[in-house]
């Protein structure tokens, strides 16, 4: 009997694979195959935390799967592999980066061709990103009447049958080490201490969230120093879990507690991530150019030094430095500390957005080019629906809110350990004999800060008035 293959790409689970089901429904042998494709993404190839995960994940599914792992161009090597294994179809799940979009249709072309069937489904959006339209047919491109539609909309429900799949097994000449993707420094050891790369991971996570976290997920979420968000950003990132099997386990279990309306705040969350990716969709430039063409002649500074010191969490603003720290130790970053970091690196030092969004694609666990994309578009005031570029973070008064006691804070910048709390979200206030006995030397042990927030709020304003 000839095979069909599976071809796994951000979709590394068993469960709730339509992909996955419509091969092995086929009652022939299934081969599945992973390619690393860094041709085609071009600079959106994964970064290095992002690699990284890849590397556990494969090697998580490889216990439920015998996973062929190719590096190449997809196009070539899938139509390769094709013809060594003499399949006779190919299965997989959608992904929605432009490059994939083009480069998938060449291959099922190709395919076609050469008389071999494709079959390719959604397991990863809730929504397809055409079937979400407002009334003239155009995209929405403000947030709320988008998610207003995706709750009126029916979320197909998980399929929670256990799948029997044929597999051929002709995985044991290739490993995954071969596609290079751990680092040679090990520099992620802080990372591999916190994550848990791969399905079962990710079902974990799931259920220790609907114990705890998303209970009171709203009063919780913007406080850095509390778990108080899912932590699942980077297991849906590489579909090792569905944003539909998600999305039922949270509803059902506030229907279980007879409190629907309170999974609201979680579930709006899920609709960021498909606005995300509906709006890379509909404009794929988006990780590129600004989505307001105004932005286009913004005046940016250029200042290698800022950049630096913020990539490596030395601004002399706590909150900033707490947050670029525990990107580079963990791979991951609260979404509030995103937000101060973010505003932070465009507003105070005016730097581009783009440099904050490649740092970003390099060091998280969770890099996306959705998310990331629309994420540093809202904080520069240049993307759909996004903060208005006036509203400028104050980094002092959003620690003293978010962080109050600076726990966070002095969870990843321990030279601030025995400030007062009074002092810790702007050291530079403190007396000079508090600095002394807390141990601080500012220029020394800790930055002072590298520019003054009231100066630069004026700088960046004067800028855009300027667009
Ligand atoms: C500058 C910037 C860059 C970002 N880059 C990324 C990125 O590369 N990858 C990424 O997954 N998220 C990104 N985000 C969005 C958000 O910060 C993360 O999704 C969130 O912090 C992940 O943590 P969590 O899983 O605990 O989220 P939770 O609060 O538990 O939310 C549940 C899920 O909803 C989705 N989600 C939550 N917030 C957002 C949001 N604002 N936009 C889109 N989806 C959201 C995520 O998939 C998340 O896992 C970025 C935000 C900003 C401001």
């Amino acid at each position: 009997m000839r095979p069909v293959i599976m071809w796994f790409r951000s979709d590394l689970r068993i469960k709730d694979n339509p992909a996955l089901a419509a091969a092995a429904a086929t009652n022939r042998p299934v081969i599945p195959v992973f390619i690393l494709d860094d041709v085609h993404p071009g600079k959106w190839a994964p970064g290095g935390a992002s690699r990284w995960w890849l590397h556990q994940s494969l090697s998580a599914l490889r216990k439920s799967a015998p996973v062929v792992c190719l590096r190449g161009d997809a196009r070539e090597t899938l139509i390769a592999f094709v013809k060594d294994t003499g399949a006779e179809s190919v299965f997989w799940n959608r992904c929605y980066e432009p490059w994939s979009i083009v480069r998938d249709k060449k291959i099922k072309t190709a395919l076609k061709e050469m008389g071999i069937a494709t079959e390719s489904f959604n397991g990863s959006l809730l929504f397809e990103p055409w079937e979400i339209m407002n009334k003239t047919g155009s995209p929405y491109k403000v947030f709320s009447p988008y998610a207003h539609a995706c709750f009126s909309k029916p979320i197909r429900p998980p399929d929670d049958t256990k799948i029997k799949v044929k597999w051929k097994d002709i995985s044991s000449q290739n490993s995954i080490g071969s596609l290079g993707l751990m680092p040679k420094i090990e520099w992620y050891k802080g990372i591999e201490k916190i994550w848990a790369p791969g399905e079962r991971g990710a079902a974990g996570k799931l259920k220790a969230i609907l114990e705890d976290t998303v209970l009171d997920y709203s009063s919780r979420r913007d406080f850095p120093a509390q778990e108080g968000t899912s932590r699942l950003s980077p297991h849906l990132h590489f579909g090792e879990v569905s944003p539909h099997a998600v999305w039922h386990a949270v509803s059902r279990h506030f229907t279980a507690l007879k409190s629907s309306p309170a999974a609201q705040p979680f579930l709006r969350q899920l609709i960021w991530r498909e606005f995300s990716w509906y709006l890379l969709y509909h404009f794929p430039g988006l990780p590129e150019k600004p989505w307001n063409p105004k932005f286009a002649s913004f005046s940016w500074l250029e200042n290698d030094v800022f950049l630096k010191r913020w990539q490596q969490g030395q601004t002399g603003y706590p909150i900033v430095d707490a947050g670029m720290r525990q990107l580079w130790q963990t791979g991951w970053m609260h979404n509030r500390v995103r937000m101060i970091a973010g505003s932070f690196l465009v507003k105070n030092l005016l730097l581009d957005w783009r440099l904050g969004e490649k740092w970003f694609w390099d060091t998280l666990v969770d890099a996306d080019l959705g998310n990331n994309a629309s994420g540093w578009q809202w904080i520069a005031g240049c993307g759909a629906d996004a903060a208005p570029y006036f509203r400028i973070f104050n980094p002092v008064l959003q620690s003293k809110k978010f962080d109050p006691h600076g726990q966070y804070i002095k969870s990843f910048v321990p030279e601030l350990h025995n400030i007062p709390d009074k002092y810790i979200h702007a050291p530079w206030t403190a007396p000079a004999d508090i600095l002394k006995k807390s141990g601080i030397v500012l220029g020394n042990s800790y930055p002072q800060p590298i520019v003054d927030h009231a100066l630069a709020r004026t700088r960046a304003l004067e800028a855009y008035k300027r667009l």
